[in-house]
């Protein structure tokens, strides 16, 4: 079924050969992100994939490659942000082996989870903070209002303070 999203891959039925390998090109659907306490959505809610599958010798070698394009708040501001980046990741899977480090958490009884290999992927690809631009100046931490661009002396509060922070101002000053 062309344009449907796949997550599961059955690798009995491409039915490789030892030293043989195919390209794959699908759509996949990508859940939400839980980023740092906020969520991020793929731009148009899917992504389109590229599957290297390869036989070396018993087992499967994938390489996994996408444009990864997500959407959500700032870290620091909370305001519209976004990450553009090349995913580009690669798993072993080696069938006869007690070698947890050929095993591959993606491949269950012949089944590769392209759909959680897709969405771990995309975790590990993205910056661990997510900004609406580089040097954003974040919340102001008196009143929380956004700074940047916002006029610096209007978060001089030392200048003109909330009244209700005078009476704690006078018992730090004691
Ligand atoms: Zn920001
Ligand atoms: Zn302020």
């Amino acid at each position: 079924m062309a344009g449907r999203p796949t997550t599961i891959i059955d690798l009995a039925r491409l039915s490789l050969s030892h030293g043989e390998g195919a390209r794959l090109d699908l759509p996949v659907r990508l859940e939400p992100l839980e980023l740092g306490g906020q969520t991020y959505v793929p731009r148009g809610g899917g992504l389109q994939v590229r599957l290297d599958l390869s036989r070396p010798s018993s087992g499967f070698a994938f390489r996994l490659r996408f444009p990864l394009h997500v959407e959500g708040p700032c870290m620091r501001c909370l305001e519209d942000a976004a990450v553009e980046t090349e995913v580009d990741a690669r798993e072993v899977d080696q069938s006869d082996t007690d070698d947890e480090e050929l095993r591959s958490p993606y491949v269950v009884d012949d089944e590769l989870d392209l759909g959680r290999w897709v969405h771990d992927a995309s975790i590990l690809a993205l910056p661990n903070q997510i900004l609406c631009r580089e040097d954003c100046a974040g919340l102001c931490p008196v009143c929380g209002e956004p700074l940047n661009d916002a006029d610096p002396a209007a978060h001089e509060h030392d200048t003109a303070p909330d009244p209700r922070w005078s009476k704690l101002r006078e018992l730090k000053l004691e």
